[in-house]
């Protein structure tokens, strides 16, 4: 699989969208901080802690959740996100969208 065809597959899990926050990325903006819906790929489980590069520990997130989550593990992020009161984004079981 080339680095193209990852990215897509990392960007298409979350519907496009920010595993933190939810906002909707932009597939062409990349890595290219500062544009609308610029996105990085984000280690549920950070290499810090052990985490690896499969696809599977691989998610989508925009810079600013990533910058906060910084080396914690996304499970501890999300709490975090919780305890502050902020929108924690996840897959509804009603509508099967990412939001
Ligand atoms: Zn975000």
């Amino acid at each position: 699989m080339d680095q193209e065809a990852r990215l897509d597959a990392i960007f298409n899990k979350t519907d496009g969208r920010c595993r933190f926050c939810g906002k909707q990325l932009c597939r062409s903006n990349y890595g290219k901080r500062g544009r609308r819906g610029a996105w990085v790929q984000e280690h549920s489980r950070s290499v810090a802690n052990g985490g690896t590069t499969h696809l599977n520990n691989l998610f989508a997130a925009c810079y600013e959740c990533n910058e906060d989550k910084s080396g914690t593990n996304a499970a501890s992020y999300k709490r975090r996100r919780r305890k502050q009161g902020k929108h924690v984004a996840k897959r509804s079981w009603w509508t099967g969208r990412y939001q």
